[in-house]
């Protein structure tokens, strides 16, 4: 940031530190200073407490999957069959690989007790004993960390039997994937955790009664079960003083691009892009908003007339799009949005796990219509074509990413067509030299 740029006061007062409050703590991984800093204090609490209360609490807590659907996570540990005789499982979706979010690798790092704490605490409350953190391949060095924190936590008597003499058993690995993005849908996940190529599977029936080894399971995002030692100590009315009254809470934002100051910055839900701009120290100089991606690539892109639109669930909504992983990259106007479409596209199209013909096929061809177009070889019939296949992906593919690929697409068409029509009509010099020619 450059050092004379001062936030408004307006902005500022939007800055919820609670899931990021210990972060710039010295050594705040360590168990001995997360137990300073009040960490396990949330477990010890609720360990006198009973399940139920537990999932009553996270209830009227409002609190939502931060993953990006935004499913009531109360809602979701009810679904859990009880006394049904059947080991049930905890699994944390830690494969944080949405093009641009940066929230929960960074929380893992600097705060993994954080994560271990909810584990046991949302373990307790479905009557799981065996919780697993699957984490992305790539992400050695948190996973590294997190090991060491689950070793600490065991060490401690906060895992494995009779924790705390409290009766209750938990186990908990962290298992690292192998780096695709296909792993980041439960579950594909769920079938990557048992050892099989990680692809969709059909639903019903449903993780929460049929995951992982066909048992009822909940499968929930870091940053929300990061959220439930805070919400067992505060309670349900404290965590809905932030946020909306449908959208309640704190949220990380992690904000990159044209910005001074990228980074993540945790705030109520709610946050107007004007002020998240505002926190990472304005945009860069001579550099003035275009468009801007709420939640991912897999959300329809914004332009700057929806600068004060309520970053929540039912604002993006409101205005088209997802709320997703707040993953908030900012384009300016030197910044060319057929290229960024067709690099998106490129990446779903490496990422797609080839099981659906709508999804395996129209990446195929998308990607190579806009190479085309960037070659400066498009013709009028290929935005045509273009929104012919997203038509044929959306609500048409097996998962959701097939259904999140069109995003960039037709958001792009939409806002910006004459970007398209200046490398077709040869207005803009073209980016590519000749057809893309096998893999992109
Ligand atoms: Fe695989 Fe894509 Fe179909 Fe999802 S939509 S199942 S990633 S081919």
């Amino acid at each position: 940031m450059t050092l004379d740029y001062q936030p408004s006061q307006e902005s500022l007062s939007k800055l919820t530190p609670v899931l990021t409050k210990r972060w710039l703590s010295p050594d705040a991984w360590k168990i001995d200073v997360y137990e300073r800093l009040d960490g396990y204090t949330g477990l010890r609490k609720a360990l006198k407490a009973h399940p139920d209360e537990l999932i009553q609490l996270v209830k009227d807590s409002g609190l939502r999957g931060r993953g990006g659907a935004g499913f009531p996570t109360g809602m979701k540990w009810g679904f859990i069959p009880q006394n049904d005789g059947k080991s049930h499982y905890l699994v944390v979706n830690a494969d944080e690989g949405e093009p641009g979010t940066c929230k929960d690798l960074p929380l893992m790092m600097a705060d993994p007790h954080a994560l271990v704490e909810g584990v046991i605490i949302a373990s307790y409350a479905i009557r799981a004993n065996f919780a697993a953190i699957y984490i992305r391949g790539e992400a050695v060095h948190a996973a590294r960390r997190l090991r060491a924190a689950v070793q600490q936590a065991y060490a401690k008597g906060y895992l494995g039997a009779n924790i705390l003499g409290s009766g209750f058993d938990l186990d908990l690995v962290v298992h690292s994937g192998a780096g695709a993005y296909i792993c980041g849908e439960e579950t594909a996940l769920l079938d990557s955790l048992e050892g099989y190529r990680g692809q969709p599977r059909l639903r019903p029936p449903f993780p929460a009664t049929h995951g992982l080894y066909a048992s009822p399971t909940v499968v929930n995002n870091v940053e929300t079960i990061a959220s439930v030692p805070y919400i067992v100590l505060g309670g349900s009315a404290w965590f809905r003083s932030m946020g909306t009254e449908k959208s309640p809470g704190p949220k990380i934002y992690s904000i990159s691009g044209r910005v001074n100051n990228p980074g993540q910055f945790e705030c109520g839900l709610g946050v107007t892009l004007r002020q998240l701009i505002d926190l990472a120290g304005g945009m860069q100089p001579g550099h003035k908003l275009k468009f801007w991606t709420p939640g991912g690539s897999s959300t329809p892109m914004l332009t700057d007339e929806h600068l004060d639109t309520p970053m929540d669930f039912e604002g993006m909504a409101g205005v088209g799009t997802m709320l997703g992983t707040t993953a908030v990259q900012v384009f300016s106007d030197q910044d060319d949005i057929v290229y960024a479409t067709y690099r998106w596209i490129a990446f779903y199209h490496h990422e797609s796990c080839g099981k659906c013909t709508p999804c395996r096929e129209g990446n195929y061809w998308m990607v190579r219509i806009l190479h085309r177009i960037l070659a400066g070889q498009g013709t009028h019939q290929d935005l045509d074509t273009l929104l012919d296949a997203c038509d044929n992906l959306l609500g048409r593919s097996f998962c959701a990413l097939g259904d999140g690929a069109t995003s960039p697409v037709t958001s792009s068409i939409k806002y910006f067509k004459q970007d398209y029509l200046d490398y077709i009509e040869g207005r803009k010099a073209p980016m590519f030299k000749g057809e893309l020619v096998g893999a992109h």
